[in-house]
């Protein structure tokens, strides 16, 4: 493809590119826009054709039962890993699940769930190879991004004693990212949001989860929290 792209023959433009390839590049990316469009007729005739009635049903309102926090990848959408439907889970992501106390994206997502649609769990889910993870293990800058990946940074830096020992590095990856999802757990623990629920019901608990894409499973973490019992006098509030 390197061929293709020819900074001389059209200095004059802002991409540097040759016209046919300006010209194949548009008509690629027009045909991934209708494969949208064409995946959304599909989608609504195969959900009528199951039932008539589905649309009317999902317009009267929703009623979850879970708040999934998982990665922005795209290999990892929760409703397929989950076998749910739409109106099953509420979900938010961003890149390796980070559950950051003065994300107010994150916090808004968590309030509206626990408070006002009364979610049963709340599911942190990351997934084995993260890319946000690999990089937060780097010394690489790669932008904007690096600040988001500070708090896996950090991360590494409360493990580091155990991470430093994993001398594959695939493996050390795979357990940060283990580790961070066990961080993230704590993370909404400590929120107010999630002490002051707990004061009130019983019936809401916190999970830890890792996707493992090249099996399809999903590996509970065992770190359920549904009290701030062990929180720490810090963190108790
Ligand atoms: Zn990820």
């Amino acid at each position: 493809m390197s061929n293709i792209v020819n900074r001389d023959t059209n200095p004059s433009s802002p991409l540097n590119i040759t016209p046919e390839l300006a010209a194949e590049l548009k008509e690629r990316s027009k045909n991934t826009y209708q494969q949208l469009i064409d995946g959304n007729r599909a989608f609504v005739e195969r959900s009528l054709a199951d039932d008539p009635d589905y649309f009317n049903k999902l317009a009267a309102g929703q009623n979850p039962q879970v708040l999934w926090i998982g990665c922005a990848d795209s290999r990892v959408p929760a409703n397929e890993v989950t076998g749910t439907k739409p109106g099953e889970v509420f979900v938010h992501r961003n890149i390796a699940n980070v559950c950051v106390h003065s994300d107010m994206n994150m916090l808004s997502v968590l309030d509206y769930a626990v408070n006002v649609l009364k979610v049963k769990h709340v599911i942190v889910a990351g997934h084995y190879g993260c890319g946000g993870v690999i990089a937060a293990m780097g010394n690489k800058q790669f932008g904007l991004i690096d600040n988001w990946l500070r708090h896996i940074k950090d991360v590494y830096r409360l493990h580091s004693h155990e991470l430093d020992l994993i001398t594959d590095d695939k493996q050390r990856a795979n357990r940060l990212v283990e580790l961070n999802v066990i961080e993230q757990v704590f993370n909404l623990c400590k929120t107010t949001i999630i002490q002051n629920a707990w004061k009130e019901r019983v019936d809401l608990e916190i999970h830890g989860w890792v996707i493992d894409i090249g099996t399809g499973y999903v590996k509970d973490l065992k770190v359920s929290c549904n009290s701030s019992v062990n929180l720490g006098k810090v963190f108790a509030l």
